[in-house]
């Protein structure tokens, strides 16, 4: 889950205006998801969105546990293959999903989404808190870009390269859990 804290750091890091920062609520209740949601609603009306991306990209769950071996053992036992090779072995990893090659380099990661409510067949990202809110809801796509960072977390520890989050193709959270969390990456090298 994106903390307003770690977001504050990203934002730092990146030296985003000042003038932003200060109307930026980081000290709010994290426990309270709509906190988190209306900080990134801040963020899509105050930065663009080449900013919202890579602040987005920073965030990510679940980076530690067994994925982050499987992802750094994949590393060592395919260190040799092209690029493309390691990207169609990818789907071998459990929960690192079956990776697209476009014609311009980059590539395209779906993720379904977690199923939020058995009745409804809605999905939702897999966040802590995004997924204690109660379907119907709607909010910015932009957070979606937290799933994003945890993929690309694992896929530069996998792929042994450098990426970016170029977009945020698709999300369920401001879909009505009909669309599945959708990203395309960037190999910058
Ligand atoms: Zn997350
Ligand atoms: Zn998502």
């Amino acid at each position: 889950m994106p903390t307003l804290k770690k977001i504050r750091d990203t934002m730092k890091k990146q030296k985003i205006n000042g003038e932003i920062m200060e109307q930026m609520d980081f000290e709010a209740d994290c426990n309270n998801p709509h906190n988190i949601t209306s900080l990134i609603d801040k963020m899509d009306k105050l930065l663009t969105k080449e900013q919202c991306l890579s602040i987005m990209e920073k965030q990510g769950c679940c980076k530690g546990g067994q994925r982050d071996k499987d992802c750094k053992a994949f590393a060592l036992e395919h260190i040799d293959k092209p690029f493309s090779e390691k990207l169609a072995l990818m789907s071998s990893i459990q929960y690192m999903m079956s990776p697209c090659l476009n014609d311009d380099g980059t590539f395209t990661i779906t993720f379904g989404g977690y199923q939020n409510g058995v009745h409804t067949g809605k999905t939702t990202c897999s966040c802590g808190s995004i997924k204690k809110l109660k379907q119907p809801f709607s909010i910015s796509p932009t957070y979606c870009g937290c799933c994003a960072g945890h993929f690309l977390y694992h896929y530069q520890n996998a792929l042994g390269v450098k990426l970016k989050l170029k977009e945020i193709n698709s999300s369920p959270l401001n879909t009505n859990g009909e669309k599945p969390c959708k990203f395309t990456f960037e190999v910058l090298g």
